[in-house]
């Protein structure tokens, strides 16, 4: 396994917002995490990251507990693009993604890490903005910068909190099926947080339903996208339909039961 989560609570306050959740990823998956706002998406990546601390439970990634790991030794394995970063002080796209190299590097960058960077830039259809800065992208272009920086990282683990969301049609494709790509290939393993129900299925070898800060349901796309999940879990009427051998989400109505 390459993540595996096992009873992990947290709580902001005294309000829960992870209760028991358990789930191992396999080498080689993709996960996506869905669920209504506020259902606790952001806070599991971020358990995993350890950018919060577990109140309960354990993670391991490639066996080993995060808690026990020094900071760096976790970013050689793991790496995370968040759901929104403030533009701080602006960088060129290629020093945000170097960046992605820190953990690997003793105290100078070799031309190995500037190739990887490059590469990936390459591989993202950035390289024409390489020395563009940060604060001159559109939301859209950002968003493939920040990406670009977790695969720089060239982790085991990839954590994703809404990788889409800024994303036109084709580039909703065009980076998911890189990051499949890199994920068969390396065999490494991603979780990612996703509203997009139709495009979740498509790239997802799992589903997992989150509701309430619990795990409502989890399995392949196929088994867990019913109609009666989708009214449970985010309170909508939605036809669920299989089209050209994909699945396609109709949501109809609002309901207020339950
Ligand atoms: P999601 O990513 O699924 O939309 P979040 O993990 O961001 O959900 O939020 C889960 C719950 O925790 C929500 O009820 C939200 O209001 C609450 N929450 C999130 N961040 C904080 C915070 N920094 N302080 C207090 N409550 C928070
Ligand atoms: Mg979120």
């Amino acid at each position: 396994m390459k993540l595996k989560i096992k009873d992990v609570n947290f709580s902001y306050g005294s309000r829960p917002a992870l209760e028991s959740v358990t789930l191992s990823i396999k080498e080689g998956e993709i996960v996506s995490l869905v669920g209504p706002n506020g259902s606790g998406k952001t806070t599991l990546l971020k358990c995993i990251n350890r950018i919060l601390k577990l109140q309960k439970g354990t993670v391991l990634v490639e066996e080993k507990d995060i808690s026990k790991l020094k900071l760096k030794e976790l970013a050689k394995i793991l790496s995370y693009v968040p759901q929104s970063v403030s533009h701080s002080l602006p960088s060129t796209v290629f020093e945000i993604v170097l960046i992605g190299r820190k953990p690997h590097l003793d105290w100078n960058v070799s031309s190995r890490d500037k190739e990887i960077v490059l590469n990936i830039l390459s591989l993202m259809g950035l390289k024409e903005m390489v020395l563009r800065q940060s604060n001159e992208l559109s939301g859209g272009e950002f968003q493939k910068v920040l990406i670009a920086r977790a695969l720089a990282q060239e982790p085991q683990v990839l954590l994703l909190d809404e990788p889409t969301s800024n994303l036109d049609l084709k580039h909703q494709l065009d980076v998911l099926n890189l990051i499949t790509s890199i994920v068969k290939e390396k065999n490494i393993a991603a979780i990612m947080a996703m509203h997009d129900l139709n495009l979740a299925s498509r790239f997802s070898d799992k589903m997992i339903f989150l509701n309430g800060g619990k795990i409502y349901d989890a399995g392949k796309p196929e088994t867990v996208l019913t109609a009666r999940n989708i009214r449970k879990v985010y309170g909508v009427e939605a036809i669920v339909n299989e089209n050209a051998g994909y699945i396609h989400i109709i949501p109809i109505a609002s309901v207020s039961e339950g």
